[in-house]
């Protein structure tokens, strides 16, 4: 392609094929070196594409006919799939988006961080990659008929009631529509984003996949839900897995779903579930991994990769409600877990105290200021475990692990470019990554989870 010429232009037609997918999930056609960016198609397809966006180095376009179809390419499975938005592979076979997933974290590794030697594993799945999710959260508007919960259309904020989710644990599915019916019935108004009237925004529920327990969480704007004590009677009566309903008053006008007022109806503050042998307890606003059977795989990995004895010093930086940490306090001598969000900290302690766990301490704070305060306190880690939001380590951070030089370092993450570029850095600072393993936790979707393994150079 020769400079600042844009060989493609809008509304027309292009015969392509497809090379690759985004990390979004869109397929990938060059029209002479062109990118074009196209939703719906696969690798190795071949077909006719409209341009509808053209931008400066790339373009986007819309599948018009396909030709020549991948083998991967299924029906997807859920009706609503093309509406929704929530997945993005479903007309990929489950075996063609792991081994896509794969693909995309060997490139990212070797063009952001120049890491190509080290051996990528092939992505953990899942055995039934379908109703994984513990927790759905729903929004509720109102059509003539009444009530309707489901989702955003996508670009638009009409929402579209959904009967089931796949990817959804069937009892969520359920109780979020018959909580919708109860509350219809006995008058409660959809919440109105644009008028900022109405009262019922969001039923969220969860579900402890091991106890069988099960949250309903009506968000609400007003702090009155009318004919209360029927709605909760009635919802108490659905299922005997309901062990808790929860109302949560969100007054603001703000797309955020939980306000900061929550009351117990009805029943229990918390529900219990197990990751592994570890117990958790879950409030409506408690974090937790909304995919536990995966999270076990990935914290096994973590773990595998810490090879800990009992005599070692850890700390679990962006330890969330501890989970990590508690993993890992079952097999080390002393945890130190580090947090930004105080709640979760305290959840943190919570579920430490509801496993006898007395070798784990927590602490709320930047993991970027603390780390350097513990260091300077004389704390010394042998294994330094870390599991940080999408945009990575804060380079602060990464600069007091290559101070402080534990032998091991286990980086969890959930975004394969950020973790691309800090494994370089900590590469520069005297490390090196031995392998990375890469686990599915949202099948059906474009995330993808990896855990890598470095060592300080000298103890490989
Ligand atoms: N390991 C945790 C989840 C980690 S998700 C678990 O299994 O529960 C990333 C976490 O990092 C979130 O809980 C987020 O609140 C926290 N976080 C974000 N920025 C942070 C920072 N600068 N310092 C410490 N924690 C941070």
């Amino acid at each position: 392609m020769s400079k600042g010429i844009t060989p493609i232009e809008k509304n027309e037609l292009y015969q392509v094929t497809f090379q690759d997918l985004t990390h979004d999930g869109a397929g990938v056609a060059k029209v002479e070196g062109f990118p074009i960016f196209v939703a719906g198609a696969l690798p190795g397809e071949k077909g006719t594409i409209k341009i509808v966006k053209v931008k400066k180095g790339y373009a986007f376009g819309r599948l018009m006919e396909l030709e020549t179809r991948s083998d991967d390419r299924v029906e997807p499975a859920c009706p609503i799939y093309k509406h929704c938005g929530g997945c993005q592979l479903q007309h990929m076979s489950y075996e063609g988006q792991l081994e896509a997933k794969h693909k995309q974290v060997v490139e990212v590794l070797a063009r952001i961080g120049q890491i190509q030697d080290v051996p990528v594993h092939p992505v953990m799945g899942m055995d039934e990659p379908w109703r994984y999710r513990n927790k759905a959260q729903v929004p509720v508007g109102e059509q003539e008929g009444g009530l309707v919960a489901g989702f955003y259309q996508q670009r638009s904020h009409d929402i579209i009631d959904m009967e089931e989710c796949l990817i959804q644990e069937q009892i969520n599915d359920d109780l979020v529509q018959a909580a919708k019916r109860i509350c219809d019935t006995h008058g409660v108004r959809a919440y109105n984003e644009e008028r900022h009237s109405g009262n019922l925004r969001h039923i969220m529920v969860r579900y402890g996949q091991v106890t069988g327990e099960a949250m309903v969480v009506l968000v609400t704007k007003e702090d009155k839900l009318p004919n209360q004590d029927q709605i909760v009677d009635e919802i108490r009566k659905i299922s005997p897995s309901i062990k808790s309903i929860v109302q949560n008053v969100n007054s603001k006008k703000t797309n955020v779903i939980m306000g900061d007022h929550t009351k117990v109806l009805w029943g229990e503050e918390y529900i219990y579930d197990y990751i592994g042998d570890i117990k958790f307890a879950i409030s409506a606003r408690s974090f937790y991994q909304v995919n536990p059977k995966q999270t076990k795989v990935l914290y096994d990995q973590a773990l595998k990769y810490a090879e800990l004895n009992g005599s070692e010093t850890v700390i679990d930086a962006y330890c969330g409600i501890g989970t990590i940490s508690l993993f890992l306090a079952q097999k080390a001598k002393h945890v130190y877990g580090v947090e930004i969000v105080p709640e979760a900290i305290s959840d943190a302690k919570r579920n430490a105290k509801i496993n006898s766990m007395q070798n784990v301490e927590f602490a709320v704070g930047e993991a970027e200021k603390v780390i350097p305060w513990w260091y300077a306190q004389g704390v010394r880690a042998d294994v330094l475990v870390v599991d940080p939001p999408r945009k990575g380590c804060d380079e602060a951070l990464l600069q007091t692990i290559i101070k402080m030089k534990p032998k091991k370092v286990v980086y969890v993450s959930c975004n394969p470019a950020t973790l691309a570029r800090d494994l370089r850095v900590l590469e520069d600072g005297g490390y090196k990554t031995t392998e990375v393993q890469p686990v599915d936790m949202f099948p059906h979707t474009t995330h993808v989870e990896c855990v890598a393994l470095l060592k300080l150079k000298g103890h490989e």
